[in-house]
């Protein structure tokens, strides 16, 4: 065998929304797509807003010379202006251009973090239930994951975070709005981090790295407003892209952010830059870049999440089912009636309602329902979350 053993072992184990994935085009071929619920992934079914149809035809109709060459790596200075301006806005920390690279989405901008910061046996904490991919990220670098408990709403525990920093803790991934449980983090909390964080750099000697995975955080409900760990802790990167907020997926096109006050500043930006480059990623998309900068303060259709997820929230809850209701990001995250959350998701598939499993997450006994849909799909998965809910009597 060719491949290497870290890739062989994941390969040979896989993960649960990848089997269910596969497991959905296998239904949909024999059943038709009508007929099959799949909540699968957190790939948004709503379009891009009209704004962006509206530049990416003027451009098209426009081109500027040379719009497709290589660029400075980390991106055209006007379109990280635009972001900068616009963060410093949202966040109330004054970041310019020179804080900013653009990157191709949140993973690139993640790896590229890793991949700056992170020596072998570097410990980097992250938060059950946690983005499966973080833990492929983190062993890209040979770093070492530790994996830290929530409480049951989902919100950090800072005693448990104070018993697991030690001298080798480089990072610590906050994720809010969170992916998988909808968790936003409150100010206080995150003021709370911020200073515990202080406290275990002066203790060791140490700097320790937030990386904000800020990815949903424009998808928030109910008015509640959006805090930063970015405010709190000036060793913050924060890691996003438009995947979600402009419906952009498929187009890769993301940043980071560096503190400006962040210790080195400047060395951390041309590390970062450097692993842009070299791992290959070069620069973000040439065309997406023109686009963005002109859209930082247009945003999808919240209004429409939040309705989606009122629905399925009220639903899930008269059928039985024991769930947080979601402060943001457009998942659900109920526990499982049965223990065997792999099971319960199995039984759900009896019913053509594709979910993901819980202990991809980290945390077994739950499942993930991605609401991104087009509404028919949520309404026809509600018979199969009934029929499964009755067969173990949640309610
Ligand atoms: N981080 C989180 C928490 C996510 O949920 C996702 C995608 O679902 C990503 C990162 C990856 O985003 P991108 O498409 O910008 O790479």
């Amino acid at each position: 065998m060719f491949l290497s053993e870290r890739v062989q072992k994941n390969l040979s184990g896989g993960s649960w929304i990848r089997r269910m994935f596969e497991e959905g085009i296998v239904l949909k071929k024999q059943y038709g797509e009508e007929n099959v619920f799949d909540l699968t992934i957190g790939n948004p079914v709503m379009e891009p807003p009209v704004e962006f149809k509206r530049e990416l035809r003027k451009l098209a109709e426009n081109p500027s010379p040379g719009m497709h060459r290589y660029m400075q790596t980390p991106g055209y200075p006007e379109t990280r202006e635009a972001i900068a301006a616009q963060l410093s806005l949202d966040l109330g920390v004054k970041f310019t251009l020179d804080n900013i690279i653009m990157t191709c989405g949140t993973a690139g901008a993640v790896n590229v973090v890793m991949k700056t910061l992170i020596n072998p046996g570097d410990e980097v904490i992250i938060f059950a239930p946690y983005f499966p991919e973080y833990i492929h990220y983190i062993a890209n670098c040979n770093g070492v994951v530790k994996v830290l408990p929530t409480d049951e709403q989902f919100r950090l525990k800072l005693d448990a975070i104070e018993a697991a920093i030690g001298a080798r803790t480089k990072a610590i991934f906050i994720n809010s709005p969170n992916n998988p449980s909808g968790a936003v983090y409150s100010d206080s909390l995150l003021c709370q981090l911020g200073k515990l964080l202080q406290k275990k750099e002066a203790q060791y000697g140490t700097k320790i790295f937030i990386i904000s995975d800020e990815v949903y955080r424009k998808i928030v409900y109910d008015g509640l407003k959006y805090f930063s760990p970015v405010g709190y802790h000036p060793q913050t990167i924060i890691v996003t892209s438009h995947s979600k907020d402009l419906a952009l997926p498929g187009e890769r096109i993301g940043y980071l952010a560096v503190h400006p006050d962040c210790a080195q500043c400047e060395d951390v930006v041309k590390g970062l830059t450097f692993c842009n480059r070299t791992l290959g990623f070069g620069n973000a998309p040439a065309l997406m870049q023109h686009i963005v900068g002109r859209l930082q303060s247009v945003t999808v259709s919240v209004a429409k999440y939040q309705k989606q997820r009122d629905f399925l929230y009220a639903h899930l809850s008269e059928m039985g089912y024991s769930l947080i209701k979601p402060q943001g990001a457009f998942y659900l995250f109920p526990k499982t009636p049965l223990a065997d959350d792999v099971a319960f998701a199995k039984e759900l598939l009896q019913w053509k309602v594709l979910t993901v499993p819980g202990v991809d997450f980290g945390s077994a006994g739950y499942i993930r329902i991605s609401y991104c849909v087009a509404d028919r799909t949520l309404e026809g998965s509600l018979t199969g979350f009934r029929k499964a809910a009755q067969k173990f009597k949640t309610g």
